[in-house]
């Protein structure tokens, strides 16, 4: 039976993969015809230029090809096969923003790309099979997580919740201490940035919406931001929870 309350699952990356594939064949599409315009009144200044062009254009649109292809599949396999790193970075800096219009275009909206992006993203920082140190990795919060009627102030210092039960921040908490692992509890982006300068974390494990989400992770770059997407029965940005068994998974995934 299923439960009608469940927050419908999240969707998965595939979806940005599709839309990915989706505009590299656009791009070279435009590559294709910035080449063939000009290729017309190119033979006019020398009979070679036409030639030149074409093979400059080849070249960006194998580029253009061979790129998504490595993305692909290395999402697929869940492997660092080759630029992971630098193709992580194309991905966040180039292809979100244009992935984002082409969504709205074809009618999808920003949320649901963001949470592709965001489970595309994971994928390729797990495929980079980081081994690191608990203290070289940081747990980011955002307040909302925490019960909107509890009286103890856990920014600053998540060791203060008493570990009542009535919301995520104990589980989470309990996680902390139990992997020995930096946890902090951040009321907006400005003071998550600032934990990150002050910590220097080597991995970051975030927790929040999909849009904080996903401008974490493109500030963050090139520093690697696992994200865990929160969930929020009472609407945004209110007694939101998050399913502690997930952080724990991605947790063992980078423990040395
Ligand atoms: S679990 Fe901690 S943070 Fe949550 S309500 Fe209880 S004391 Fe407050």
């Amino acid at each position: 039976m299923t439960d009608n309350n469940s927050p419908p699952p999240p969707p998965r990356k595939r979806l940005f993969v599709a839309l990915m594939g989706f505009t590299c064949l656009l791009i070279i599409g435009i590559i294709y015809l910035f080449w063939w315009i000009p290729t017309v009144g190119l033979a006019n200044i020398h009979p070679s230029l036409p030639k030149i062009s074409a093979a400059l254009f080849s070249i960006l649109s194998l580029v253009a090809l061979l790129g998504t292809l490595l993305l692909v599949l290395t999402t697929a396999l869940g492997k660092d096969i080759l630029f992971t790193r630098f193709m992580r970075g194309v991905v966040i800096k180039f292809l979100l923003p244009v992935i984002e219009t082409i969504g709205k275009l074809l009618g999808i909206s920003k949320d649901t790309i963001r949470q592709s992006f965001v489970a595309m993203n994971n994928s390729l920082v797990i495929s980079q099979k980081y081994k690191l140190k608990p203290d070289r990795l940081l747990i980011l919060l955002p307040h909302c997580l925490q019960l909107f009627d509890c009286e103890i102030k856990v920014t600053g210092d998540i060791n203060k919740c008493v570990r009542c039960g009535r919301c995520d921040i104990r589980g989470l908490a309990e996680l902390a201490q139990k992997y020995r692992i930096d946890i902090s509890v951040a009321t907006g982006g400005t003071l998550a940035r600032k934990v990150i300068i002050e910590k220097r974390p080597k991995l970051v494990l975030a927790v929040a919406c999909e849009r904080d989400l996903t401008s974490g992770i493109k500030d963050c770059y090139p520093l690697p931001v696992i994200g865990i997407l929160n969930d929020r029965p009472f609407g945004p940005c209110f007694n939101t929870k998050v399913d502690v068994a997930k952080i724990d998974a991605a947790l063992q995934a980078v423990l040395l």
